[in-house]
């Protein structure tokens, strides 16, 4: 299951829980404060390296910066 960050309306506080997918964080009541009605944080693109290559992805888990078909050798996609 993804980690996802939300944010408290009430007090602002960001923390991470693990939820399944499609989750929004309505539910949530933050850790702080108590509040329920927590916002998902989108973090927006996902960094990672992977020998020593800095990959940043739209999300979609298509590849590498250069993979232009399914055949990238740098990433294996
Ligand atoms: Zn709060």
């Amino acid at each position: 299951m993804p980690i996802y960050e939300f944010r408290c309306d009430k007090c602002g506080n960001r923390f991470e829980k693990l939820c399944s997918l499609g989750e929004n964080g309505k539910e949530l009541k933050c850790p702080k404060c108590s509040a329920v009605g927590a916002h998902r944080v989108m973090s927006g693109f996902t960094k990672k390296s992977s020998g020593g290559t800095e990959v940043i992805g739209s999300g979609g888990g298509s590849g590498c910066g250069s993979c232009s078909s399914t055949n990238c050798s740098s990433c294996g996609h």
